[in-house]
């Protein structure tokens, strides 16, 4: 089964939900009020060899990611995170120094952004490590920003450099240590009015196809624009693919990408606390039947909906 095809059919399920969620499922996180505020809840696993695989990787950087994952989350809708809850399936033979290890790092990677780790579950089973942490995270003061609100017109920017995060260089391997960007966010709608934000999780190219869907628009991507990696460059080295079409499809970037009105987009800075912000595109009216993304390449205009990657379940 897809994994597209069973969230749409969750979705289906929304307008049935009571008013008090005011974010349904579809996007980063959703919400539900709560006497006078709306509390935002985000819930994601790691599985020993679908996202992470422990006999390549330290248990510090499973824990890293474990945590940074659902941040990255919070910081797509320019929220604060307000603490977490783990539950964890460890395989019999994991033993306890292993698990201490995971614990503690997970809280500490927790505590540096000021997410505490509150509660949660154990249990030990007959198969590889899963880790399923739950974020509740707080408006404060900033109206959540959803997948939803892109207007035509409005200019797409991407932080940071994208593509080839699976490639360790130099002992940084961007999707196990990447950085969420709450702080930029923040810092960003405290700027502009960001009319939608996603993370980047499934690749540029997906997921901007996410805002696109979700704002019944279209998008269009100048591949020159593309910030890319380092990786990414070194990624197009073993493939031969353009860099840039690893930047647009290779997924796991954990950057936020947002669109804003043409008319502020001149106050979004070219960088905050040395992370680059760059346009890379705009939005604009859906043509019936066309693609919802499409990339400007080598004087071509390809589709870009399924550079992206997916998860399957058989
Ligand atoms: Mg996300």
């Amino acid at each position: 089964m897809r994994e597209f095809d069973l969230l749409a059919h969750v979705f289906r399920q929304n307008p049935a939900l009571p008013a008090r969620v005011t974010i349904p499922p579809g996007d980063d996180m959703g919400a539900v009020r709560y006497g006078e505020h709306d509390v935002l809840v985000t819930v994601d696993q790691i599985a020993d060899g679908v996202h992470v695989d422990l006999r390549s990787t330290a248990i510090a950087r499973v824990a890293r990611k474990a945590i940074t994952r659902n941040l990255s989350d919070v910081a797509a809708m320019a929220a604060l995170p307000v603490g977490a809850v783990v539950a964890c399936a460890l395989p019999r033979d994991f033993g306890q120094a292993r698990a201490r290890e995971l614990s503690d790092a997970m809280r500490r990677v927790a505590g540096e952004f000021n997410c505490p780790l509150f509660g949660g579950d154990l249990t030990f089973w007959d198969h590889p490590l899963l880790i399923s942490v739950t974020v509740l995270a707080e408006p404060a003061g900033v109206t959540p920003v959803t997948r939803g609100g892109a207007r035509p017109g409005d200019v797409v920017f991407v932080t940071g450099q994208l593509g080839g995060s699976i490639h360790e260089l130099d002992g940084y391997c961007h999707h196990l240590d990447f950085t969420p960007r709450i702080d930029l966010a923040r810092r960003l709608a405290a700027l502009v009015t960001l009319n939608s934000m996603i993370d980047l999780s499934d690749g540029l190219g997906r997921d901007l196809g996410h805002i696109a869907a979700m704002s019944n628009l279209a998008a269009e991507v100048d591949a020159d624009r593309l910030p890319l990696s380092r990786a990414a460059r070194h990624a197009a080295t073993l493939d031969g693919q353009p860099a840039w079409r690893h930047a647009l499809a290779d997924g796991e970037d954990y950057e936020l990408c947002f669109t804003v009105a043409v008319d502020q987009a001149d106050r979004v800075p070219s960088q905050i606390d040395g992370v680059a912000v760059t346009a890379v595109g705009r939005m604009h009216a859906c043509e019936p039947g066309a693609a919802r993304v499409v990339v400007r390449a080598d004087e071509r205009r390809i589709p870009a909906d399924d550079l992206g990657w997916e998860h399957h379940t058989s």
